[in-house]
């Protein structure tokens, strides 16, 4: 019995291309449960959506539909397109039968994501941070001011400064959420970032101030929860960009050196940030980086100037053998298609991370430009294609994003020539996301996996250990769910 029911695949460890092996989670659907239990509702919540069935979710939906239900919650982070329909198959059986319970869908980029938020099923969606427009809702809701066909509400638009709160920020997991010690938990510290990058859209980018800081006493107090509750003390920084300032990062520090145990996380890291202020370096090994996701884009100079990055790519190879010396781990993300960028240019860098052997791994990405009809927070490039040398050419089939060509690429051409460097690459391991994923499931160090070469992820034989252990803890993990006795098959 539940007034409020979320259903999410928060956890996700693959790609487009690879299996979901891990089952490192997202932190949205659990911010918005703790928020709904702090506002005095009880909540149930579903992870995993993209591993079980439609039978096994409507299992869940009705051990807690009661008359007290209000709201069933969808979020669509990390959806494979079965999980997608089966979740808008929930919908719509909660309102054949409840049509009165609310039906909220929402997610970051749920407008361009495979969710189809259009349908009648869904009553509200929920772009970006959804705290306070979800509080909005339900308290229209108890003042009987919003009834339950068909409405669509636009958190960005209502909520323009939503910010991490100083207070009261934290996530609190649960005994049924299955933690273990050797999971690597999402954690926020700030949210927004303070730069513009030309191709990201990311809410509250060009952020002023460090305003958006949360209490770094709720964050000690999350930490040590989290520590002597299950153990945990892994930790994923969903920050942005996490190293905003030396200020910030010395004063989480002091927070990790006041616990009575050692934290290690992985976080998203600012290159030009650490080659300006090299004393960065020291601190963050201190406070417990072991991971560092890096969004190079580029290591062609021009190009990074014109999306607004700065730094060549011999000081990005600097920064990345610092980082491999002391013990931590680089990943890095490139865009083909990016402004004045060729074939030649970017097979080079291909070239220079296979024989530098300074990334862990590494992924090429064509530049999506997704339908500004579609996207409430469009990047500098999608807002004025033109100024970057693009033209739009049609829409995608889906109508989420679209086709445009500049100088070098078009949208296929740039796909094609990302798949063929992902696939070509001699060198480079498993991608960070992986790596949690697989610690989590095995109680291994992420550098236990280094032997693991990107191709591993694809073949079945190597990865059966891997997925045995994570269908032993989805087992139980469902089990839990649904209360039945231990050892029961998935699915019976
Ligand atoms: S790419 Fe990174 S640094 Fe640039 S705006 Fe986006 S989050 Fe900020």
């Amino acid at each position: 019995m539940a007034n409020c029911i979320l259903l999410t695949n928060s956890a996700s460890s693959g790609t487009m291309e690879t299996e979901n092996i891990g089952q490192y989670r997202a932190i949205g659907a659990y911010r918005i449960r703790t928020l709904l239990i702090d506002e005095g509702y009880t909540a149930e919540l579903l992870d995993y959506a993209n591993h079980f069935t439609f039978d096994q979710m409507k299992a869940f939906v009705n051990i807690h539909l009661s008359d007290d239900t209000f709201m069933l919650g969808i979020s669509d982070s990390f959806l494979s397109d079965e999980a997608a329909k089966n979740l808008l198959k929930i919908a719509q059986y909660v309102k054949t039968i409840r049509p009165d319970v609310l039906t909220i869908a929402g997610g970051p980029f749920i407008q361009c994501s495979s969710f189809d938020c259009n349908d009648k099923a869904i009553d509200y969606v929920i772009l970006n941070y959804a705290e306070y427009a979800l509080l909005d809702i339900l308290n229209k809701r108890k003042q009987n001011i919003i009834n339950t066909h068909g409405r669509k509400y636009n958190a960005l638009l209502e909520f323009q400064a939503h910010k991490l709160q100083k207070m009261n920020s934290r996530t609190t997991w649960l005994a049924t959420d299955c933690i273990e010690p050797s999971h690597w938990l999402p954690i926020e510290i700030t949210r927004g970032c303070k730069f513009k990058c030309a191709f990201c859209s990311y809410q509250f980018n060009g952020r002023k101030g460090d305003d958006y800081l949360r209490d770094l006493d709720d964050l000690r107090g999350e930490l040590m929860y989290n520590y002597e509750n299950f153990g945990v003390r892994s930790y994923m920084f969903c920050d942005d960009t996490y190293n905003e300032t030396v200020e910030k990062i010395s004063d989480v520090n002091d927070v990790m050196q006041s616990l009575p145990f050692k934290v290690q996380f992985a976080a998203y890291i600012k290159p030009e940030l650490v080659i300006r202020f090299p004393e960065m370096i020291p601190i963050l090994v201190e406070s417990g980086l072991c991971m560092s996701h890096m969004g190079i884009e580029s290591f062609n100079t021009r190009t990074r100037k014109l999306i607004h990055k700065g730094c060549t790519r011999d000081e990005i190879a600097w920064l990345l053998k610092e980082f491999k010396d002391v013990g931590v781990l680089s990943h890095g993300t490139f865009i083909v298609g990016l402004p004045e960028e060729t074939t030649e240019q970017i097979q080079e860098s291909h070239e220079f991370l296979e024989d530098s052997k300074l990334m862990a791994s590494w992924y090429f990405l064509p530049l999506m430009i997704r339908n500004i009809k579609r996207n409430h927070t469009p990047s500098p490039i999608e807002l004025n294609p033109g100024k970057y040398g693009y033209k739009l050419t049609y829409p995608s089939k889906s109508g989420k994003t679209t086709h445009w060509i500049n100088d070098n690429f078009t949208l296929d051409s740039a796909t094609q020539l990302a798949t063929k460097l992902n696939r070509s690459r001699k060198y480079g391991g498993i991608g960070g996301r992986h790596r949690m994923g697989l610690a989590s499931v095995t109680g291994k160090e992420l550098h236990e996996f280094d032997y693991l070469n990107h191709y591993d992820l694809f073949d079945p034989e190597k990865m059966a250990p891997y997925r045995l252990a994570l269908d032993s803890f989805l087992v139980s993990y469902v089990n839990t769910k649904l209360n039945v006795k231990q050892n029961t098959i998935i699915g019976q």
